[in-house]
């Protein structure tokens, strides 16, 4: 069994979250402000993106910092914001514009940053690990965020960690315009007391779930001991609210694969897969390449519109298929069922190459036609799904989508992996 040990050298990694403050409404104030410098700054009135202006249906998308404060709240009806806020000023989104301004923010990030990796429209992860910039994080994060206010208008928050799950919930502690550490020394007294349901990845029912137990706080989480987490929430989600807790992740800033046309992977198989052992051998074939694809688009942030699925047979030849999705997507179970369907046209039936004759030697499963998240328009079931804002990709809610799930699964693997026998939690390098 592989024994995975968190080393010191994992702790000194130098990791930042920088976050735009309310980012549509921000990006709408700033547009509203370079048309009309006498226009009223949205981001200082209760204000909010969304819905449809005049007819006042449709939900927030955004809300200024002073709306926060009056209770409005992302996804909700705009009906039910303004019964709340009859003064609240409401604007269209304006995702041409939003584009472009995540587009200018990404470039100050990359001219700083040796290694960033855009997250969502509006965050990203800026890796300094080994620079110079380590041995001073706060001075440097006070460059970028002051860059990015003065140049463009808008303000920024920046986290700074040794991993991204740290950073990402420090640049969610106070705003906006805040440079937050939360180094893992500073654990116990700055993540510990905040409420379970504010721990990244931890989603309304899996917070509902634990309260019931009186697992109130990260921190009462964080002492649980992990079986206890497991039999509530069961293996994935409990695995990874102990990991996530603790302040434990070890998930690599990557841009990686960044301007890459397609994502896929491949496996030769050990035996011949003809149209007898097809269910046996090849299927867990590709439920394991669609969730390898599925993690890595979901790593990166980018979706597959096409899905395709290829076989080598015995006599060396390559065959493939693809499929056009009506939505692109990162979810493995889609993956996975779209690719099991390409194979069988390819390899049942009358005309299909078990027909002929041939056996399989190998299978791959990829996905093309990509999506970058920046680009994809907000859809009402991201929004459902509580991901308006930060659509951000790998430590999504536990209890939500097939897609966690697997990634969950992979994770508890790991876990297992590091607490089995004499594991150390958090090992020292020997
Ligand atoms: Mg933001």
């Amino acid at each position: 069994m592989r024994k995975v040990c968190y080393t010191d050298e994992m702790n000194e990694r130098c990791i930042f979250h920088v976050d735009v403050n309310s980012a549509f409404l921000s990006w709408s104030a700033v547009k509203r402000l370079k048309e009309d410098p006498e226009a009223v700054d949205l981001r200082k009135i209760p204000s909010a993106v969304g819905g449809d202006v005049e007819t006042r249906h449709g939900i927030i998308t955004a809300r200024s910092i002073p709306a926060k404060k009056l209770g409005i709240k992302t996804a909700e009806p705009v009906v039910k914001a303004l019964q709340k806020c009859p003064d609240l000023v409401l604007v269209k989104s304006d995702f041409k514009t939003y584009r472009e301004y995540s587009h200018e923010f990404i470039k100050i990030l990359r001219k700083h940053a040796p290694v960033v990796q855009q997250a969502s429209i509006d965050e990203a992860y800026l890796d300094f690990t080994g620079t110079k910039v380590a041995s001073d994080p706060c001075k440097e994060a006070a460059a970028i965020k002051d860059e990015i206010r003065d140049s463009l208008g808008f303000t920024v928050n920046v986290g700074i960690s040794v991993n991204k799950l740290l950073a990402k919930m420090a640049s969610d502690f106070e705003k906006p315009d805040k440079i937050h550490t939360l180094y893992p020394d500073e654990i116990k007294e700055k993540m510990w007391p905040l409420p379970i349901g504010d721990l990244y990845g931890c989603g309304k029912r899996t917070a509902a779930k634990l309260e019931n137990y009186g697992i109130r706080t990260i921190g009462e989480a964080a002492v649980t001991p992990l079986e206890v987490l497991i039999s509530i929430l069961g293996d994935n989600a409990g695995a990874y609210i102990y990991e996530s807790a603790n302040g434990i992740s070890d998930s690599p800033v990557s841009e990686e694969e960044r301007d890459a046309k397609s994502y896929s992977n491949e496996s030769t198989i050990s035996v011949d897969v003809d149209e007898k052992n097809f269910e046996t051998v090849g299927l867990p074939v590709v439920h394991e390449l669609a969730e390898s694809v599925a993690r890595r688009l979901a790593r990166d942030g980018v979706f597959a519109g096409t899905i395709e699925a290829s076989v080598k047979t015995d006599d060396f030849r390559r065959r493939s298929h693809q499929r056009k999705l009506i939505n692109s997507t990162n979810d493995a179970n889609l993956i996975e069922k779209t690719a099991i369907g390409l194979l069988e046209e390819m390899l049942k039936g009358d005309e299909g190459l078990f027909s002929k004759g041939f056996k399989v030697r190998l299978i791959g499963v990829g996905g093309t036609n990509l999506d970058r998240q920046e680009y994809r328009q907000m859809t009402l079931f991201d929004l459902m799904k509580g991901n308006s804002i930060s659509l951000s990709d790998e430590m999504k809610k536990p209890d939500e989508g097939e897609e966690r799930r697997a990634k969950l699964r992979k994770m508890m693997n790991d876990i297992n992996s590091r607490y089995g026998e004499d594991a150390v939690f958090k090992g020292r390098k020997k």
